[in-house]
């Protein structure tokens, strides 16, 4: 099962996974009083539907005063969103997130899945973070890291060292990255996920880790253990699915 980005960072909060604060609106009625919990100066408006690829789609504006962002929340509510991910019958865009903007100095990469050859769980990290991971791979497959977690030991430091060779981070990054993959590696094996890809990863300009990006998929084996994951549940993608 997938969720949207905006639940995947809510989740993420719960683990003190380092995101944006940010406001979903659920009906065009509820914009204006999401962009006034975003205190800005920078708002970004994300269109919420199950599929990535929506800034090349139109589907994430980067804005600078409120009314923009309320205008550009209102255009997007209900448009069709086609982007590479989508298929081309696009996904009808049913609720808006809106949240802080950040000043990007890097866009990094992170994944975590189970991996097929050893069922173990790992770690694809990139610098080339903010493009199409597939493509990097095909193209310059040394850009791409992967690290595989131990089952008994759960992530060590020399897993995190891996990565953090790979992703060229100082020390103070680094200790932040440490935090962030313990983090996401309870959150995975705690939740069942069975996907989580951050794209991008940011560092800021002021030095701190951000997951600008959430995807988060859920072993469908394992959604009896998780009520609070089968909540949330968006049927309006599901039937979107099941149309294309
Ligand atoms: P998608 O992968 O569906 O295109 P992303 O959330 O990755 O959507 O956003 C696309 C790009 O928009 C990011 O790579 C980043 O450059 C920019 N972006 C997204 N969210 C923010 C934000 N909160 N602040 C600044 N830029 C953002
Ligand atoms: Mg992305």
């Amino acid at each position: 099962m997938n969720i949207h980005e905006h639940q995947a960072k809510d989740l993420f909060k719960e683990y003190n996974i380092p995101v944006s604060n940010g406001s979903v609106a659920f009906s065009k009625k509820e914009i204006e009083q999401s962009v006034k919990e975003v205190p800005g100066p920078i708002w970004v408006v994300k269109a919420q539907i199950h599929a990535g690829g929506r800034g090349k789609g139109g589907g994430v504006k980067v804005v600078s005063s409120s009314d923009e962002a309320i205008n550009s929340a209102e255009n997007m509510f209900g448009m069709n969103l086609i982007t590479p991910q989508t298929g081309k019958k696009g996904k009808i865009v049913n609720r808006v997130y809106i949240e802080n903007g950040s000043d990007i100095e890097k866009e990094l990469y992170l994944s975590c899945l189970v991996d097929r050859a050893t069922s173990k769980i790992a770690f694809i990290v990139s610098k080339m973070g903010g493009m199409d991971i597939e493509a990097v791979a095909k193209d310059t497959p040394n850009e791409i890291t992967t690290v595989i977690i131990e089952p008994s030991s759960g992530v060590v430091d020399t897993d995190v060292e891996k990565m953090n060779k790979a992703l060229d981070l100082d020390e103070n990054l680094s200790k932040q990255f440490s935090d962030l993959v313990k983090n996401l590696y309870r959150f995975f094996v705690e939740k069942d996920a069975s996907l989580l890809e951050i794209n991008p990863l940011i560092i800021t300009k002021d030095q701190k880790l951000l997951c600008l990006d959430a995807k988060v998929n859920f072993d469908d084996n394992s959604l009896f253990r998780h009520p609070e994951i089968e909540e949330l549940r968006d049927p309006n993608e599901e039937d979107q699915h099941e149309k294309e």
